[in-house]
């Protein structure tokens, strides 16, 4: 099979056969084998009755229904492990996304050889209270995650070889950052394609402003897990110690200074009526407490059964490889 077209979906009932027909029309005229896989993201309104009725016409449709709403990333990591196309791609079911984009982004990742190629709306048929915020965003996302050629992370439209989305897990919101979790898993190429983008035209937009905060804190999990996911003490060890470090040097100054004017016949007051002798107290134990925290991490690290998970390309002459040297 050419393509899987996974799209998320979350009350979009009415959206919903003019995107299948839409979908259809282009896989057709190009000539390619494909499925689409609707991953309902517990939907109340009819959106599961409309894709049962769609799957009965067209053979070509799959569904999932979740139970209750989990959100999108969810949805898509349960439409990527039953994606079974060459090339995945991921759309929005809201029709904001242009299906006419496919043949050009199947193209990019079947011949010209990227992993991942993601849609840019260059030109946004949103809100200014999401385009403005929404820059900022991407200007960070790009200097954390190193990715510096994509404007656009969290475009819905997006295409995958099979095997990047076989291998990374998109959870909890993490769908904003899937080039970087491609990134981390060790896929380098990487790359971008302008896309059509269009009003909404029925129904409203699922996320708020809170997406914003949301964002900036899942990055930095993202940056912390990628850098320290199996060495925490690196990062707790390093900013423990120096505080500890600071903290005694500090507490070592107040003292000395309180003998050197007990010794000099000066004026002079309790170690313990020195504002500063509780600041360097407080370093101190804040810098065991990080310290202490490094180690949790390690046990925590020690006991996780994906502490030796790591992606390997090719093998020969091993007790597992299949293959023999080229
Ligand atoms: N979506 C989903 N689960 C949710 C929220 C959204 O599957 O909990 C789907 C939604 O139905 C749409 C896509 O994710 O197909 C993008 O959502 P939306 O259009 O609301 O986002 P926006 O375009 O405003 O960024
Ligand atoms: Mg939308």
């Amino acid at each position: 099979m050419d393509i899987s077209v996974v799209v998320p979906l979350f009350n979009e009932a009415e959206s919903l056969p003019e995107l299948e027909s839409w979908i259809d029309r282009v896989m057709k005229a190009n000539g390619f084998s494909y499925e689409i896989i609707f991953v309902n993201d517990g939907s109340t309104d009819s959106s599961w009755e409309v894709i049962k009725n769609l799957a009965h016409k067209n053979p070509a449709v799959s569904g999932i229904c979740f139970r209750r709403n989990y959100g999108k990333s969810p949805a898509l990591n349960t439409g990527f492990a039953r994606a079974k196309g060459d090339v995945v791609i991921t759309m929005d079911a809201d029709l904001q996304d242009s299906p006419d984009e496919i043949p050009e982004l199947y193209r990019m990742i079947a011949h010209e050889g990227y992993d991942l190629v993601s849609g840019w709306k260059q030109k946004r048929y949103d809100p200014l209270s999401k385009t403005i915020p929404t820059k900022l965003f991407n200007a960070t996302a790009r200097k954390v995650s190193g990715i510096h050629n994509l404007h656009d992370f969290n475009c819905g439209l997006k295409a995958y070889r099979l095997k990047v989305v076989k291998h990374i897990e998109v959870y909890g919101d993490m769908h904003r950052y899937i080039p970087y979790l491609a990134k981390n898993a060790g896929f380098k190429r990487i790359g971008e394609k302008i896309v059509h983008h269009q009003a909404r035209k029925y129904g409203k937009t699922k996320f708020g402003l809170d997406r914003f905060v949301n964002g900036y804190l899942d990055l930095a999990t993202l940056w912390f897990t990628n850098k320290f996911g199996v060495k925490p003490m690196h990062l707790f060890g390093l900013l423990g110690s120096l505080m500890f470090i600071l903290g005694f040097i500090a507490t070592a100054i107040v003292g000395i200074l309180k003998l050197y004017q007990m010794h000099h016949g000066l004026p002079y007051t309790l170690v313990t009526d020195n504002p500063y002798f509780y600041l360097a107290l407080v370093t101190m134990i804040l810098g065991t407490q990080l310290f202490l925290c490094g180690f949790i991490g390690e046990l925590v690290v020690r006991n996780s059964p994906r502490r030796n998970d790591y992606e390997i390309e090719e093998e020969f002459n091993t007790s597992n490889s299949t293959n023999t040297p080229q």
